[in-house]
């Protein structure tokens, strides 16, 4: 089972109350291939809710207690993030999934880069607060930019796996 960004499948749960629609992503939730979760949401933030940046780090940084989720006002919702995170690990194993196809530059989905932390826009390396956290659990992550070579490779397993089975 793959999990999905639930954003990048159409769900307005953006902070701006919108989506980030993917054609291809959704109809693999469609198709009952995927499901869609969105950890803020887990988390237990409301939409459409003030945007959030990681400051002082990334997502591993949150977990050693060495930086914060902070929103544009300057409250601190770490906690939330954390929760949203612990929830969807949880999902994720009660599913048997190892996969998430999470969305890019996210501070909980984010997996190669995400914003500073200066809220002017600009992004540094780093991961999200459910990245890091599935990362620590060898749990694979990719983003809407980069999932086709894993649904290729599972395309090739599954073939490869019938084939044996028809054996
Ligand atoms: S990027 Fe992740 S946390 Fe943000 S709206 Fe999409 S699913 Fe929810």
């Amino acid at each position: 089972m793959i999990l999905i960004s639930a954003c990048l499948v159409g769900k307005n749960v953006r902070y701006d109350g919108g989506n980030k629609l993917n054609d291809k992503l959704k109809k693999l939730v469609d198709d009952g291939y995927a499901k869609s979760i969105c950890p803020e949401i887990l988390g237990g933030l409301t939409t459409p809710r003030e945007p959030a940046e990681i400051v002082n780090g990334d997502g591993f940084d949150v977990w050693n207690h060495q930086a914060k989720v902070v929103t544009i006002s300057g409250e601190d919702v770490t906690e939330q993030y954390k929760v949203g995170a612990l929830e969807t690990l949880n999902i994720c194993k009660r599913l048997g999934c190892d996969t998430l196809i999470l969305k890019a530059d996210s501070p909980s989905c984010g997996s190669q880069k995400i914003y500073s932390g200066d809220f002017n826009g600009t992004k540094k390396e780093g991961s999200g607060v459910l990245t890091a956290l599935l990362t620590l659990h060898n749990i694979k992550v990719e983003d809407e930019t980069n999932y086709s070579l894993l649904l290729d490779e599972r395309r090739a397993a599954d073939h490869s796996e019938q084939k044996t089975s028809n054996k």
